[in-house]
């Protein structure tokens, strides 16, 4: 079994993808060829939002997002720790001071609750991550948001194809950042992201910042990046994008399956982490919290069942960015760091394949009972 089956994905569309990738190969125009403009209309069609400018990967994408703020050093952005490094990274990248607000327990999603106390006259932003392919309570921190005169950024890369009270991730704040990382729910053969934002001034420094901060060839008006994605990978996400809403609702199936075996076999011994009903997730992962979490990992694995953590330190913890961690630190999410599992997902996980590891998942829950109570 894989953790992600991106194979099964490649041969459901390897026509498409062949001939796609083809396509460049004969019109050579690997930079900014035509597959750039027609990847960002469609996915500007898929979320509602305005503009669409796809980036060489979902870092890039926060970076040029803050960078077209206009962050700077001494500035606060107001973020998670609980997600991959890269959103806190992009922060520090621009000089700013990354300023940790933790998450519920219910979804691992920023806790809009304790996010007022943490605005200061020097906060510019918040990061809030759809974490695990759920959007966070969007209405709520807006709200906050423009109380206080903030802009909010989603980091969507887990969650391109999510809903939220009916409104797609991508268009739910100012900007929202997506990731085509392999095994992110849309994915290329390759590094790739793209920046969506239904603000004209923002989508054109946007733009220019990808490109060396160029308004023309060779007039630059503000300092950029080299940001842009390659022609080729925007073909393979043309070419998956065909077959992306059938794959949502798949991975939705896998999800419920999952729910459904581990609710009536192992409802007393683990809980999955939920989705609420006034949105929905595209399920990047499927994770439940376990207790003694190394070992259950460790009889999965030999029982043939690969599981991953996401993630086992939050960002506040970690060496580099400890110094930044708030007075008291984020509880929750430290305490969520040690029982989080991922199982595996993908649109090809079968009820079959959800009960092998349900089966394998009990087998070791209760041996680790068993063993916790000998000792
Ligand atoms: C994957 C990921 C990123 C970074 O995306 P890359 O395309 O790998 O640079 C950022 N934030 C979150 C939450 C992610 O999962």
């Amino acid at each position: 079994m894989d953790f992600i089956d991106l194979k099964s994905q490649y041969l459901a569309s390897r026509e498409l993808i062949n001939t796609r990738i083809q396509t460049v190969l004969d019109h050579g125009q690997y930079i900014m060829g035509p597959e750039v403009a027609e990847l960002e209309g469609r996915l500007a069609a898929f979320t509602g939002a305005h503009h669409c400018i796809t980036v060489s990967s979902g870092t890039e994408a926060l970076i040029i997002a803050l960078m077209a703020l206009g962050v700077q050093p001494g500035d606060e952005v107001i973020t998670t720790p609980f997600s991959f490094i890269a959103t806190a990274e992009a922060i520090v990248l621009l000089g700013a001071t990354p300023v940790f607000v933790d998450v519920e327990a219910g979804t691992c999603n920023l806790d809009h609750r304790l996010l007022e106390a943490r605005i200061t006259p020097r906060t510019r932003a918040i990061i809030p991550v759809s974490l695990y392919g759920q959007p966070a309570d969007m209405d709520e921190i807006n709200a906050i948001a423009e109380r206080h005169g903030l802009a909010v950024i989603e980091d969507a890369a887990q969650s391109f194809g999510a809903t939220y009270r009916g409104r797609p991730s991508c268009n739910l704040s100012t900007i929202g950042c997506t990731s085509f990382f392999p095994s992110k729910p849309l994915g290329c053969y390759g590094d790739g992201g793209a920046l969506f934002t239904s603000d004209d001034s923002l989508a054109k420094a946007m733009r220019e910042i990808r490109v060396h901060g160029q308004s023309r060839r060779y007039v630059h008006t503000r300092v950029g990046v080299g940001g842009r994605m390659d022609t080729l990978q925007c073909a393979v996400v043309l070419a998956k994008l065909d077959r992306f809403e059938w794959e949502i609702e798949q991975r939705q199936r896998a999800a419920a399956c999952y729910d459904d075996l581990l609710g009536s076999m192992l409802g007393d011994l683990l809980e999955p982490v939920g989705c609420r009903p006034d949105r929905s997730s595209v399920y990047a992962q499927y994770t439940v919290l376990v207790p003694q979490r190394e070992r259950l990992q460790e009889a999965l694995q030999a029982a043939g069942i690969p599981t991953a953590v996401h993630y086992p330190v939050p960002i506040d913890q970690q060496p580099a960015y400890a110094h930044w961690a708030s007075l008291g630190g984020c509880p929750v999410a430290a305490s969520l760091a040690h029982e989080v599992l991922s199982l595996p997902m993908g649109p090809y996980l079968d009820r079959p394949s959800a009960q092998r590891v349900v089966q394998a998942l009990g087998e070791a829950l209760r041996a680790s009972v068993q063993a916790g109570k000998a000792a």
